[in-house]
């Protein structure tokens, strides 16, 4: 059984591709003091000037958060000083998702655990072909990762991505952790090892912070400015993550945040929590989408 025809394998790659670009622009860009909207808004037209549409907001995690921020509306805040940045992007080409992520270090008392989580990232890839175990693929994350020093955040795992999903259903762990069924040939993942110090929690939980948004259903108000606003979201976005400053502009200024509550409150929409380390420890963080093959796998981003 084919999972994806050569067409859909072609829109992957090329949405890799412009990811892959879009990703090396900005590790030159970031830099410490400037304001994580203009980060955010910089990732995400560098992919659309290239072809693509953002999968989902940038996410631009400081220290100890792990993930999910990105800038909400107004965002005046900016990228601290001696800070571990965590940048994470992803594309869609007719709702092909590739998903990417790296950590700008701008302390040197991380920039080992920085290379660390690219080290397991490496060495997870290399393990990757049609038969391995989720479970043999998070002892080789855990193993690199615990090798120098460090310990993994056992509560975020890699995923299979789909059309239209970023989290398509199957899951990667970081930690050696039992898990059923295999790669199959002509599936997709991001791999994505989260790194702490090693006397951290070594997980992450939820914030009361939601600054990423997802569709949840959209039959469920008479309010006509409730249901613009679920028009353009499903028009623009379908199932796919969002950010609230994505919609600025849809309705008048006064109305959009009394509607935005309602939507979240009627769960029309949902919001996905900050993540942030347990013990308030740094993470990084290094992530590439993959496509797996019968000897193997290709590096799409
Ligand atoms: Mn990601
Ligand atoms: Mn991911």
């Amino acid at each position: 059984m084919t999972l994806y025809d050569e067409e859909a394998l072609e829109k992957f790659r090329l949405s890799g591709q412009i990811l892959r670009e879009s990703r090396e622009e900005m590790r030159g860009y970031v830099r410490e003091n400037m304001s994580i909207l203009e980060v955010c808004e910089k990732a995400e037209a560098l992919i659309c000037e290239k072809g693509g549409k953002p999968a989902f907001p940038c996410n631009v995690s400081i220290d100890e958060v792990a993930a999910h921020y990105t800038s909400p509306p107004g965002d005046t805040s900016r990228i601290p000083e001696r800070s571990v940045v965590k940048v994470d992007m992803g594309v869609h080409i007719d709702g092909y998702v590739t998903d990417t992520a790296f950590t700008a270090c701008f302390n040197s008392d991380y920039e080992i655990m920085t290379e660390t989580a690219e080290t397991a990232l490496k060495a997870a890839i290399a393990t990757i072909q049609a038969d391995v175990s989720p479970s043999k693929i998070g002892s080789v994350i855990e193993n690199t990762i615990k090798n120098r020093g460090f310990k993994p955040i056992q509560n975020l795992t890699g995923h299979s991505v789909g059309r239209y999903i970023v989290h398509a259903g199957k899951s990667i762990p970081n930690v050696n952790q039992i898990s059923f069924g295999k790669l199959k040939a002509g599936e997709l993942y991001a791999i994505e090892p989260f790194v702490t110090v090693h006397e951290a929690g070594g997980a992450v939980e939820d914030t009361a912070q939601k600054t990423i948004f997802r569709l949840v259903k959209t039959k469920s108000t008479k309010n006509p400015d409730a249901k613009q606003l679920l028009k353009f979201i499903e028009d623009n976005f379908r199932t796919l993550p969002f950010a609230e400053r994505w919609l600025i502009g849809v309705l008048p200024e006064k109305r959009h945040r009394e509607v935005f509550r309602e939507l979240l409150a009627t769960k029309a929409i949902m919001g996905y929590p900050v993540f942030v380390e347990v013990t308030r420890k740094t993470v990084t963080q290094a992530e590439h989408t993959l496509l797996v093959k019968e000897d193997g796998c290709t590096i799409l981003t």
